[in-house]
């Protein structure tokens, strides 16, 4: 994987939980945007878009 999102998938509630974590406390250094995709099987998809040059998000990962 070379771009910077993380992937969230899992029941609706779960997601729900983890979209309201990050608006409480949003990624310091780019705001990580949050994107939500629904699947044929009706679970929810997250991603969470991390700038390329994010020092959080390669901290992460390291
Ligand atoms: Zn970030």
């Amino acid at each position: 994987m070379t771009d910077n999102n993380q992937y969230v998938i899992g029941q609706p509630d779960v997601i729900a939980a983890i979209v309201k974590a990050i608006a409480a406390s949003p990624c310091p250094d780019c705001n990580a945007d949050t994107e939500q995709t629904t699947d044929q099987h009706g679970t929810q998809h997250l991603a969470v878009l991390h700038d390329n040059t994010c020092p959080t998000y390669r901290e992460m990962n390291s």
